[in-house]
């Protein structure tokens, strides 16, 4: 059984302890390979390597830090088809979701990166006949990175990539649910002669590889995408260490649909932004509220449209949903639609655990479930469940819409749908969320910032946004 090794200082290493996590298959739910359970000792061996590789990597001209970040982009396209069969593996979701969204995406932020370094800017403010000021932005040092399982090795690059392009050195943990990719990335690092400790990617469990990262007083800086309580606990052990702090955390986004939207193209949206990667994505619109007016109209379509979805090997590009992540999520995402019947919801499709014959019969599989009839502030309607499940409710105006939808203490991402503009502007600017999308979902421009508000997270990445995050600006001031 392969066993997968820590990627320390340029090389390939097993973990200090020699122990091993079993890591599993989930649309099999069987174990297929070893993830190293690393302690301490393998982040302090990585800090060391990352501090050592610091002084080089920070003053490599720009255009050398571009074309290397460019051989990992054009490595992993070349790897597209090894790479998404090992994301669907590893994660349960279908693999041609990962050959069209995962895996471009990976490269597409390895390129991005490497490109906007190459054309970034800084501030020059002239003080009339006195004085000019100009700004430097210099890399911090050691940056950790930790990032989940939903879209492993999409979220992993999305911080690395800024992190290493804006001179930094980098100390990683993948989660330990869905490790390969970024094990598989580490080779291509290596293919692509990034200089050794550039980039350290420690695998294992949260509570000690991701604490120690957390912990570590020097590394100064941490980008951390996850739950909101994982995402506190970070908080409070980094601020008193005044460390820079993204933090990219849960969701429960509204998804708004108004009467005088296009309703065909809104439904075929909706099925996307509800179930997309078996719901397991921090953007899904978990609450759909439907104006009143076509309230049963869009039941109708959505959960006959719902009900056709297929789900079963992630191998079959007929199946439009795979596995669930894990057998615990699995079990949390059941007892979540367990709590909305006891909160008097009517479950109107799904709502059970997907048996699925075969090779597949002891996978962790959920069906598409469309709930009804709950209030908006219930728990059900309040807390990330993070699966294929979604909630209809109607609504009468803006101003009672406007409410429900801000209801929740998350603000990451909210849909609109409508086609008067001036509607969507309206709407747009007093929802509470990072994010909006208006007449569609999931539409990513890489320089756009993103991130969320309340208990969604803090900072932005993304864009430009994600190299000031990287860098400490300071300010000269010359007289003239
Ligand atoms: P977790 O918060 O459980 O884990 C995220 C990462 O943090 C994992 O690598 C985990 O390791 C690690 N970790 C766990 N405990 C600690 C700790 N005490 N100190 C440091 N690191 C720790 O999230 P999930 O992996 O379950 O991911 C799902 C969550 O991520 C959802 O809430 C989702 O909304 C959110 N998310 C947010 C996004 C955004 O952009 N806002 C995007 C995608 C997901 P391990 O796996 O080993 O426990």
């Amino acid at each position: 059984m392969l066993a997968i090794k820590n990627y320390i200082n340029g090389e390939l290493v097993e973990p200090i302890a020699k122990t091993y996590i079993d890591n599993y298959n989930p649309a099999k739910g069987s174990v297929y390979s070893l993830t190293p359970d690393s302690d301490e000792r393998d982040v302090q061996m990585s800090v060391n390597a990352a501090t050592a590789a610091f002084p080089s990597w920070s003053t490599t001209p720009k255009s050398e830090r571009s074309a290397i970040l460019l051989r990992i982009a054009e490595l992993i396209e070349k790897n597209l088809d090894k790479l998404a069969i090992a994301e669907s593996i590893d994660n349960g979701k279908p693999i041609w979701l990962a050959k069209m969204v995962d895996i471009p995406r990976a490269a597409s932020n390895f390129h991005f990166y490497a490109t906007a370094i190459l054309h970034d800017a800084t501030d020059t403010y002239a003080m009339e006949n006195t004085a000019i000021n100009y700004t430097l932005r210099h890399p911090i040092g050691v940056a950790g990175c930790i990032s989940p399982w939903n879209l492993p090795l999409y979220l992993f690059t999305w911080k690395i990539a800024p992190a290493l392009a804006s001179g930094n050195c980098v100390v990683a943990k993948p989660s330990e649910i869905t490790p390969m990719t970024a094990y598989l990335l580490s080779e291509l690092c290596i293919e692509a002669g990034l200089p050794k400790g550039v980039l350290n990617i420690v695998h294992g469990y949260g509570h000690k590889v991701g604490a120690a990262i957390t912990a570590h007083p020097n590394i100064p800086v941490i980008s951390f995408t996850g739950g909101t309580k994982t995402g506190a606990e970070i908080a409070r052990i980094a601020a008193p260490m005044f460390k820079k702090l993204s933090l990219e955390l849960g969701g429960k986004n509204p998804n708004i649909i108004f009467s005088d939207c296009d309703f065909d193209k809104m439904l075929k949206t909706t099925i996307n932004s509800s179930f997309s990667n078996q719901g397991e994505i921090c953007l899904c619109g978990s609450r759909i509220f439907i104006e009143r007016g076509i309230y049963e109209k869009f039941k109708t379509g959505f959960v006959a449209q719902a009900k056709q979805l297929t789900i079963g090997n992630p191998a079959d590009d007929k199946n439009r949903l795979g596995a669930i992540v894990s057998k615990q999520h699995m079990e949390k995402i059941l007892s979540y639609i367990d709590l909305s019947k006891q909160e008097g919801g009517s479950i109107l499709c799904g709502g059970k655990q997907a048996h699925i014959a075969g090779e597949f019969e002891k996978g962790w599989y959920i069906e598409p479930t469309i709930i009804e009839g709950l209030a908006y502030d219930c728990r059900t309607n309040q807390e990330e469940i993070f699966g294929p499940v979604v909630t209809l409710t109607p609504f009468d105006n803006e101003e009672d819409v406007l409410k429900m939808a801000n209801s929740t203490i998350y603000g990451l991402a909210a849909t609109v749908w409508t086609e008067s503009l001036t509607k969507a502007h309206r709407v747009a600017n007093n929802l509470h969320s990072g994010i909006v999308w208006v007449n569609c979902w999931l539409l990513r421009d890489l320089r756009t910032p993103f991130g969320g508000v309340k208990s969604s997270g803090i900072g932005r990445e993304g864009g430009f946004e994600a190299l000031r995050f990287f860098t400490e600006p300071k300010n000269v001031c010359i007289k003239l």
